[in-house]
């Protein structure tokens, strides 16, 4: 890979956590600036119901902000558009289309197989 194809997908996993930290952000605001006298007055199971949606968007967010790290990480270290299984190229459509894969399509193709065959 050389500077060039880097730095566009450095440019590329910073746009993208530029964009989920803001987020993640913005659903905290909304959730701490609920007023107390409000969510007293809201019955319990709905208010409930809207706290695990919130912390189910902060998980996922959360989650694809390790993932963007790390794609960064692996970008500093020359790891990066390596598959981690067969430690083959993954392709640079592929890593387009989702920069922060760690596995070529055979092997992600492979693993949804596996997947099947267990559910
Ligand atoms: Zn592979």
């Amino acid at each position: 890979m050389n500077t060039e194809t880097i730095k566009f997908f450095k440019q590329e996993l910073m746009g993208r956590m530029d964009q989920l930290l803001f987020q993640t952000e913005q659903a905290i605001t909304e959730f701490m600036a609920q007023p107390p006298q409000e969510i007293e007055n809201i019955d319990r199971a709905s208010s409930n119901a809207d706290q695990a949606f919130k912390l189910r968007i902060w998980n996922r967010e959360n989650k694809l902000i390790k993932k963007v790290k790390e794609a960064l990480k692996r970008l500093e270290d020359g790891s990066y558009g390596i598959c981690e299984l067969c430690e083959e190229e993954i392709s640079l459509k592929r890593l387009e289309a989702r920069p922060v894969t760690t596995k070529c399509i055979k092997c992600k193709q492979k693993e949804e197989q596996l997947e099947q065959l267990t559910k």
